[in-house]
């Protein structure tokens, strides 16, 4: 950095030499490898060698701002840091970052790579289709979902009637908030991954739908009302409380992304001032169907819903054509009704393979450190920063775990099938027969749900009837004790003469209630046609007390379900590093240290459950936990029937189900993965070999061009030779189940985990 005056010199190779005016110039630039921090007058200049460090640092670490970079180069040269040094900073990088693309978009132009280019040809294993390969049932599996750190704060005028907001003020009418007062800034980074705001405004709730119908407002994708999704009304609790006046300070409210199931991003949109809407999925669903084509399977935390929200859009025809499948990632799988899973999860997908369809989670984890630099920060910045950030970890990090990512499912499938001889001999002393019996369960399991899904009306109605005269009981018992606590005359005291009228009203009102409770029962009595009114002794009495009971005990299950499951999302969304046993353990703690509220639903369902006949076994923590991961509280929730004895209802039984549908799907991970393999092996040499031929091609006419397409070619390159290396190492590896030590010690665990659930079932 130099200063005009010259009171000091960083990283600067040589002198640079102001002109007669004590100007740095462009050739400043040329010369010194500088960039100045104004076109005109510029008091500073920076190295780019300083600028390529902080990208390269600042993108491996987006913790690290430009403040504390500035700071530490004061250190370096013992020079007092001061604001301007920074904004100074910033302008340069801008310029430099500006430099860059425009170099990327030269190079891309010559290579004839531009437009949707990047999106069409995000990942290798993915995009790069080889004549002759075997066709799968998806054709590319994607994730999406939304998040909401990456927030900017819109600045506006100072309005002192604003900054004081009223908690309690009415939630529904927002007082319009003041004015920004952000320069108008039309600097543009591209579409190549972002979608437009214009694009996504396309799917707002005015204008989505195909019939003409709309919706009266728009409202978060998990509150919108939704009638045949078999998990509707499930999200509203999970929904963000947000309303306009929430979302008040910010313009940016997150992002919504879409990765390729190997992690490489292939659209990002802006939430604008709102949370996640249908209107941002629609508008990456509309860029997949653009690029991709047909027979994409796209996994969404409430892809049920989703799926019903698409059909209902104008889009929807158009994905339907395209044979779009909206899919449900298989940890929050977890978190839905087990008739939904029966179509949703991944475990029962075919042609899903092993695919957890969660890689989204795992992106934000890691981006959410690019927060903090991008809350206050331009509209233009901040996402000049995502972007930066999305195209780098593609670049550097998803690219170099690519074959690590194949390498690993492969082993994972591998070690899957092993599993199977030992299932074959589970399943002979199990008395089945065929696997055909697990598909048959499956079916029956649903058409069991599907039956459980509504009250019969008239159990209904004989519960309200049970509940009428219980209440017309009361209400009698009431009247009586009035009525013989003050004698059949009233005594007035002269001393106190409110207790005479007091007491009449009192005997007046318990009158009309069991004058309003008869009137209940005869309506009821009317609408059943019964004949003679039920007493405590008589059977349907009895009945209906148990039916009440019985309801009694599933409204408790539903609370600690619901409770326990929105828990879990939550603790999930913190800490998806971890997963299977340690995760449970993990969320089993800490639902038993922090949730008062869990506690006390257990205490409600355990004491219902004991009211029952035969009183059901009370739950402890553990089964609370374990029974939310295998959704198997709808099992617990038929009181009417006991289904313990049917064959899918049995612990051992859905097991070795699970497992055998385990390990169909490890089969098609293999086959999707030697379609994948072949793919990036032969973009590898493609793309070395086009890079070669381009950069000979313009050695003469540009060499400059020559040069930014060699260093191109170096980073698109750079790790092929790991990616060899491990599809080497995993050629070697012995592919028959069952040979590998590996496989042996996993079928141990399995017998283990087997003899485990016997002993328990029994
Ligand atoms: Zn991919
Ligand atoms: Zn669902």
């Amino acid at each position: 950095m130099g200063r005009r005056g010259g009171s000091f010199e960083w990283a600067v190779p040589g002198q640079p030499a102001p002109d007669a005016q004590g100007y740095y110039t462009v050739q400043v630039l040329d010369a010194f490898r500088l960039v100045p921090n104004a076109p005109y007058s510029p008091v500073y200049a920076i190295t780019i060698r300083a600028l390529e460090l902080y990208r390269a640092t600042h993108l491996r670490c987006p913790h690290l701002a430009v403040e504390p970079f500035v700071k530490s180069l004061c250190d370096i040269y013992g020079v007092c840091y001061c604001p301007s040094l920074r904004s100074a900073f910033s302008n340069c990088y801008d310029v430099y970052l500006r430099l860059r693309r425009e170099t990327e978009s030269r190079v891309k132009c010559s290579l004839n790579r531009t437009g949707q280019w990047r999106r069409n040809n995000a990942c290798a294993a993915c995009t790069y289709h080889l004549s002759g390969e075997e066709k799968l049932k998806f054709s590319m599996l994607v994730t999406m979902d939304g998040n909401d750190s990456l927030k900017r704060i819109l600045r506006r005028h100072l309005d002192a009637s604003y900054a004081g907001v009223d908690d309690d003020e009415d939630e529904d009418k927002p007082r319009p908030a003041p004015q920004s007062i952000e320069r108008e800034d039309n600097r543009d980074i591209g579409n190549d991954i972002y979608i437009t705001r214009e694009a996504a405004n396309r799917w707002d709730w005015e204008t989505r739908f195909q019939d003409g119908k709309t919706v009266e407002r728009e409202v978060d994708i998990r509150t919108e009302e939704d009638g045949d999704s078999p998990c509707a009304g499930r999200w509203h609790n999970m929904a963000k409380e947000a309303t306009a006046k929430a979302w008040g300070i910010f313009d940016e409210t997150g992002i919504f992304l879409c990765l390729c199931r190997h992690g490489f991003v292939l659209a990002l949109v802006d939430m604008v001032r709102s949370g996640e809407l249908s209107k941002y999925p629609l508008a990456i669903v509309e860029a997949l169907l653009d690029a991709f084509g047909n027979d994409i399977g796209c996994g969404y935390d409430i892809g049920c819903k989703f799926s019903s929200t698409l059909r209902r859009s104008a889009l929807g025809a158009r994905a339907e054509k395209a044979n779009f499948t909206s899919l449900v990632g298989s940890f929050h799988g977890h978190a839905h009704n087990r008739i939904c899973q029966l179509s949703n999860l991944a475990a029962y997908v075919k042609g899903l393979g092993l695919e957890d369809l969660e890689g989204c989670e795992r992106f934000f984890s890691k981006s959410n450190a690019l927060a903090g630099s991008g809350r206050y920060a331009s509209g233009f910045h901040r996402k000049q920063g995502i972007e930066e950030y999305c195209k780098h970890v593609d670049a550097f990090e998803t690219s170099q775990n690519l074959s690590k990512f194949i390498v690993d499912n492969y082993k994972q499938a591998l070690s899957i099938i092993a599993g199977e001889g030992l299932l074959k001999r589970q399943m002979a002393s199990s008395g089945i027969e065929s696997v055909d019996e697990f598909h048959k369960w499956l079916k029956e399991e649903r058409e069991y749900l599907e039956g459980l899904r509504t009250e019969p009306v008239t159990e209904t109605l004989k519960m309200d009837y049970y509940a009428s005269l219980k209440n017309l009981q009361k209400a009698h018992r009431r009247q009586c004790l009035w009525a013989t606590q003050c004698g059949a005359f009233i005594a007035v005291d002269p001393s106190n003469p409110t207790k005479g009228p007091g007491v009449a009203t009192r005997r007046r009102v318990e009158r009309e209630k069991v004058d309003r409770a008869t009137q209940a029962v005869h309506a009821l009595e009317m609408e059943l046609d019964i004949p003679v009114r039920w007493t405590p002794k008589s059977a349907e009495w009895k009945q209906a007390k148990v039916l009440v009971t019985q309801r009694e005990y599933r409204q408790r299950l539903d609370e600690l379900e619901r409770l326990v499951v929105s828990r879990m999302f939550e603790l999930t969304k913190v800490n998806m590093s971890q997963t299977g046993y340690k995760l449970r353990k993990h969320i089993s703690s800490n639902l038993q240290t922090r949730s008062q509220a869990i506690r006390t639903a257990l205490g409600h369902y355990n004491a219902a459950a004991a009211e029952l006949d035969p009183p059901r076994p009370s739950l402890s923590w553990d089964e609370v936990v374990e029974y939310a991961f295998l959704a198997d509280f709808d099992l617990l929730r038929d009181s009417r029937e006991d289904i313990r004895s049917r064959p899918w209802a049995q612990p051992l039984n859905r097991a070795l189900r699970d497992t055998y549908f385990k390990i169909e799907r490890a089969r098609e991970e293999i086959k999707r993965l030697h379609v994948e393999i072949k793919r990036v092996i032969t973009h590898i040499q493609d793309e070395e070999n086009f890079l070669i031929a381009a950069e000979e091609e313009q050695r003469h006419i540009d060499p400059l061009l020559s040069y930014q397409i060699a260093k191109y070619r170096n980073e698109r390159t750079r790790f092929a030779s790991t990616h060899i290396r491990r599809f080497n190492e995993l050629a070697k590896l012995p592919g028959r189940p069952g040979e590998s030590r590996e496989e042996e010690e996993d079928e141990a665990e399995l017998d283990e985990r087997y003899h485990a659930i016997e002993a328990t079932a029994t």
